[in-house]
This record gives structure tokens, sequence and C-alpha cells, in this order.
């Protein structure tokens, strides 16, 4: 339902508009290809994945012999779902250690949710009953040590921090070892995101993954970019920049409840081949969801 609603305005973009083209063509032409190609470019599903999904969509309907515009619907669901996936089964949980400490890492630009995700991922493991660190590592942005604080006194969580200024890497150290010490299931760690200059951007996310590499074998188990799917295509360039700095392990997809064009999720995974494993459908702690592709492509037409 959360899932549902929070897809509202992509739904009604996109679904409205489906629904209204399948029922003014009488039968399954070029025209209604054409047309249909644009909805769905329209929604940011990316050319790529647009084009291959009306590929197979006409092969499907010669095969078929789908005559009626209204069976394409159903079909166009069953594909997206196909090309998202790839063709393998695909797991959007997150990496969480059985036992011993599990690090997580969020990278992503000033503003796209980080702090807010980072706060609703720590209420979701501590209504779990486990035990969850924050790591105050965005040294640079003004306010976003105390932004972090807020969200964890909200959840109920430590948050470990150093002064505005202080060195990240420095910070991470301080929180591996507050973990530990305190037996914590969870650290996540906040980082700067400043994308004017990439060489210091990688440089930074260098050290500190160094750290908690070398203080906590296995970890970093995810290190997830946090995108704002309201940015459309500059999502994907900001993607494609961390990429390059770093190893990205999945996708966080915030505000997707913000944007009529939730076709994104499916480009990003499309040109990055990188899971989406999170969506951020609202501001409030639980609005955070794991991605489901059946749930979301269905969703969009129910
Ligand atoms: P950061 O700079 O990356 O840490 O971004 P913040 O966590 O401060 O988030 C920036 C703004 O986006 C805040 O006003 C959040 O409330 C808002 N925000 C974050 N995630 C979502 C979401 O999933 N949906 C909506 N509607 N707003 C969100």
């Amino acid at each position: 339902e959360k899932f549902k609603d929070g897809l509202a305005k992509t739904r009604s973009n996109f679904s409205d508009k489906v629904n209204d083209l399948v029922s003014r063509y009488r039968k399954v032409d070029e025209d209604f290809f054409e047309e249909l190609e644009e909805i769905l470019i329209g929604a940011d599903v990316g050319f790529e994945t647009v084009m291959e999904l009306i590929d197979e969509l006409k092969s499907e309907v010669k095969k078929r012999n789908i005559q009626d515009p209204r069976e394409v619907q159903a079909v166009i669901s069953e594909k997206l779902v196909a090309i998202y996936q790839g063709g393998e089964e695909e797991t959007s949980a997150i990496n969480v250690q059985q036992d011993g400490l599990t690090v997580i890492l969020f990278v992503g630009v000033n503003g796209v949710g980080k702090t807010t995700t980072i706060g609703k991922l720590a209420h979701r493991y501590k209504a779990e009953g486990k035990k969850v660190v924050l790591a105050a590592g965005d040294t640079f942005r003004a306010g976003a040590i105390e932004q972090l604080e807020v969200w964890g006194e909200r959840a109920g969580v430590d948050v470990i921090k150093q002064g505005a200024g202080s060195d990240p890497a420095a910070v991470m150290y301080d929180a591996v070892q507050a973990a530990k010490s305190r037996n914590a299931d969870i650290l996540l760690c906040d980082t700067a995101g400043r994308l004017q200059n990439k060489v210091n951007l990688m440089n930074e996310l260098e050290k500190v993954k160094r750290v908690i590499e070398r203080e906590v074998p296995g970890a970093p188990h995810e290190v997830l970019l946090v995108l704002d799917a309201t940015t459309g295509q500059n999502a994907l360039i900001q993607a494609k920049t961390f990429k390059e700095a770093t190893n990205v392990s999945g996708i966080v997809l915030t505000k997707l409840d913000g944007t009529a064009k939730g076709g994104i999720v499916l480009a990003i995974r499309k040109e990055l081949q990188i899971p989406v494993k999170l969506v951020g459908l609202g501001e409030k702690m639980d609005d955070l969801q794991n991605f489901d592709a059946e749930k979301y492509v269905y969703g969009l037409f129910s």
C-alpha cells in the first residue's frame, strides 16, 4: 500500500496515458508503438530500456498475434519486469552480517536525502532489535552533523561525531571503535557529498573506506549511492561520477513520491548495472521500502 501511495504521481502520469492510448487505438500498429515510446521516454524510463521494450513488445505482439491494443498493456508490465531483472534473480536485500558488525557507507551529493535515509534505516534496524550506531562523516556541509543527531535522537540510536571541518577518516575510526566497544550490529556512515571537485571526492571516499576496511574485515558491507528521483537524468550523471570514485554496491532512490517520472528507477538499473535496493517514498521515518521490481511495475498499472 505504501509503495502504491508513494508512486501515485508516476502512476497517474504513466498509466493514465497508457490507458488513454489503448482506448484510442483500434489496432496495434506503428503509430501505436510510437506513441507508447513517447510516453515511456516522458516518464524517464530511459532511452535504452524503451528501445529494448518496444522491440520485445513488437515481437511478442507478432508471436501471439495480438490485435487488441488493450492486450498489449499486460505485456508491457511483464516485459518491463523482465528487462529490469535482466534474466537474473536479483535481490534488493541489504547485506547484513549474521554475526558481528555490519558497516554501511552512504555516498551521494548534498540534498539527495542521505541523512534522511540513514535516519529511516536506523529506525528500521532498531525496530528489528538491532543495536545501531551512526557516524557523522559529513564534516563539510554546514548543519550536516546536527541534522544527523536529530535523526539519531528520533530513532533512539547513538551518533559518533567530531567538530565541523574535522577529518572524516578520523570520525570513521572513532565510530568503528565506538561501534565495536558498544557491541553494535549496524554502523551507518554518512559522508560529504561535494561533487565540485572529483579528485577530492575520490580521495576522501577512498580514505574513509580504507579506515573501515582496516578496522572491520570484510567491511564496508554495502556502499549505497543515494540519488534523488526528482532530478531525473541528472541523477544518472551523478551516479556515473560516483561509480568512478568508489565501488557502489546498491542504489537508494529517494523522493520517488515527488516525481511523475518514476521510470528513472528502470533507467538507473539498466544504465548503471547496479541494483536499486531501497526507495524513499516520503519524509517520514517509515517512508523507506525495499525495492521490488515486480511490485513497482505492477503498481504503476493498478
Ligand atoms: P542530504 O543532504 O543528502 O543528507 O539530504 P537530506 O537527508 O537532508 O534530505 C534533503 C531533503 O529531502 C529533506 O527536506 C528531506 O526531508 C527530503 N527527503 C529525503 N528523502 C525523501 C523522500 O523519499 N521523499 C520526500 N518527499 N522527501 C525526501
